[in-house]
């Protein structure tokens, strides 16, 4: 059953507290200031240690670098609703390649994700809504597998990109933590 647009959030989310009562904010920058104290400069490139990048959902379960073994400055993270590849990840695909050395795609979908409950239906109700169209496509889809072959096939087939030879692409499961990875063939 689709979304609406205008569907209202659940009444913990509607404030800008968190669970302290403190606004979120604050409390972020609160918590840097005690990073910042202990942080000494690593001293490290840009440029990802692995030579990876990572694509995915960003869905406030995945620590991708604990689910994946990563440490500062082995990878990039780029992280949009859904972990699917639209222009904007292949513009961070792109810069992440040519600009800054990376090789390998990893592509993390997820169960329990979002989008699967919603439809273009979304982006028709937010457009009568607020009287304008996003330009963008809602991106919303049924099947995992299948999401996870079209954003493999957006990035292998992408004219930008320098190397599309290692991509591959995983479905992580928000209640064991493990990835299952997917065929690009089906
Ligand atoms: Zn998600």
């Amino acid at each position: 059953m689709p979304i609406p647009a205008s569907q209202p959030l659940p009444p913990s989310a509607d404030s800008a507290e968190d669970r302290t009562g403190e606004a979120v904010i604050d409390r972020l920058v609160e918590a840097n200031q005690r990073y910042a104290a202990d942080f000494t400069d690593p001293g490290m490139d840009a440029r990802p240690v692995r030579k990876v990048a990572v694509v995915s959902c960003m869905d406030a379960r995945i620590d991708l670098h604990a689910a994946l073994g990563l440490e500062l400055g082995d990878c990039h993270t780029i992280r949009n609703a859904g972990g699917v590849v639209t222009d904007d990840i292949i513009r961070s695909l792109t810069i992440s390649q040519r600009a800054l050395g990376t090789r390998s795609v990893v592509l993390i979908h997820h169960t329990g994700c979002g989008l699967l409950s919603l439809t273009e239906d979304f982006r028709h109700d937010l457009a009568a809504e607020v009287g304008q169209r996003p330009t963008w496509a809602v991106e919303a889809f049924k099947d995992l597998d299948e999401d996870v072959r079209q954003s493999m096939q957006r990035v292998r087939t992408s004219p930008f990109l320098l190397h599309t030879d290692d991509v591959r692409g995983f479905v992580f499961d928000v209640k064991t933590g493990l990835l299952r990875e997917i065929d690009p063939q089906g």
